[in-house]
């Protein structure tokens, strides 16, 4: 999944409201930053195979370490530990250490069996849900539109950029989103894992749009 991912950041801005939009997309996409970084020292592989779901042309055949449950779970501990002792937060750590593990969740959801519940493990799961375009698009745009939702509902543009900056982010995140499902196949793996660190700035535009936004007045944040 993909701009899943990033609807569940979105709303989670209601449960945690003094955590940054970037916090909170880093810790949704967490395993996704870390995969790329796995993928070019040659830990985790991935193989150009168009037509491995209809959805995508890429095959995650080995990535234990960012796509475990287990690691998942191990990830969500180390974030979320990280940002108690940072900001003493114990609900944003907690709501912080549920978005680490929602992206294993979203991504069994929409992968073929391909997602390892520890490293080692033999099995594999995933439901499939990119075997089928149109219900990964309809089912993954509902989810962005109502992330995006809950997001404007929580907060308010102090100034031109909170507002122009939050919306040029949708857009880049919807063009790549049709790219990747419409566009050619990419050329190898370093590819991916080089376009996939492009992620690492959409968490750096996010930072930069919550500091151009405040909690909305009428909205309910307790
Ligand atoms: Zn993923």
């Amino acid at each position: 999944m993909f701009i899943g991912h990033f609807a569940l950041a979105l709303a989670a801005k209601r449960a945690a409201p003094d955590t940054s939009l970037g916090t909170l997309i880093l810790a949704a996409q967490l395993l996704d930053g870390l995969w790329p970084l796995f993928v070019l020292i040659g830990v985790e592989r991935v193989e150009i195979a168009p037509g491995d779901t209809a959805f995508t042309p890429l095959a995650f055949t080995h990535y234990p370490y960012s796509h475990s449950l287990l690691a998942s779970v191990l990830w969500a501990a180390l974030f979320a530990g990280a940002y108690m002792i940072l900001r003493r937060d114990r609900r944003a750590a907690l709501v912080l250490a549920a978005l680490v593990v929602s992206h294993w969740v979203l991504d069994a959801a929409s992968h073929r069996p391909d997602l390892p519940l520890y490293p080692g493990d033999e099995a594999r799961f995933g439901l499939g849900l990119w075997n089928s375009v149109p219900a990964t698009l309809i089912l993954e745009g509902l989810l962005f539109i109502g992330g995006l939702g809950v997001y404007l509902a929580s907060t308010q543009a102090r100034d031109r950029s909170g507002g122009a900056g939050l919306w040029a982010l949708v857009g880049v995140l919807l063009l790549a989103y049709l790219g990747a499902a419409f566009g050619p196949p990419p050329p190898d793996a370093a590819t991916v894992a080089y376009s996939g660190l492009l992620g690492w700035v959409i968490v750096a535009w996010a930072y930069w749009i919550d500091r151009h936004r405040a909690p909305a007045v009428a909205a309910v944040t307790g």
